[in-house]
């Protein structure tokens, strides 16, 4: 309780050595989600941090699902979901991006959110960055404006930072 939030955060986590492969140390937030102490933190923080700037909260599944609906409901904004290619039923824009193994692609509806909307993306937690470039790169197709990306945790030295480029990105952790 005492914690500071840059504490906080890797202390809340289930950190999970060799998963799912060696020498990867994996943060399961599953753990915090589940403390409500530290749950309320994380959210009240994102939504100060960010406070003003955005009109809507976007969530990259599945994770970040949660984190955008907390955040939309405390500022008082809509969410809107980062979805898996595949799910959904209308016109998409569509981004493929790298994973270690193989390719994943994310996908939003068009024409759900008016161009020029301020959008806040959320997700758990960032790594080489390569999940949340894709998601920018969805709201510029859409001509939305990336008021900034929040994260729980940011893995340094990954080049996430970067990949996102010039937007705000917020960590609430960072770690090495
Ligand atoms: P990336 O696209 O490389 O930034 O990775 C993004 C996603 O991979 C995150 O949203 C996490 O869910 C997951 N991920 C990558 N590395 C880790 C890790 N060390 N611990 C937990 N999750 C991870």
């Amino acid at each position: 309780q005492n914690l500071s939030i840059r504490d906080a955060v890797p202390a809340a986590c289930a950190q999970i050595q060799d998963f799912p492969k060696p020498g990867i140390l994996f943060y399961d937030v599953t753990t915090l989600f589940a403390n409500p102490q530290v749950f309320r933190r994380c959210i009240d923080e994102l939504t100060e941090r960010f406070a003003g700037t955005f009109d809507i909260v976007a969530g990259v599944e599945a994770r970040g699902f949660l984190l955008a609906s907390a955040i939309a409901y405390s500022a008082g904004t809509g969410v809107m979901t980062v979805r898996k290619a595949g799910k959904l039923p209308r016109d998409t824009y569509t981004k493929e991006y790298e994973l270690e193994y193989g390719s994943a692609a994310i996908e939003i509806h068009r024409d759900d959110i008016p161009a020029g909307t301020r959008v806040l993306i959320v997700d758990d937690l960032l790594a080489t960055g390569g999940t949340l470039a894709a998601a920018v790169n969805l709201m510029d197709q859409a001509q939305l404006k990336v008021a900034g990306v929040g994260v729980l945790l940011e893995l340094e030295g990954l080049g996430g930072r970067e990949a996102i480029g010039p937007h705000l990105v917020e960590s609430l952790s960072i770690v090495s």
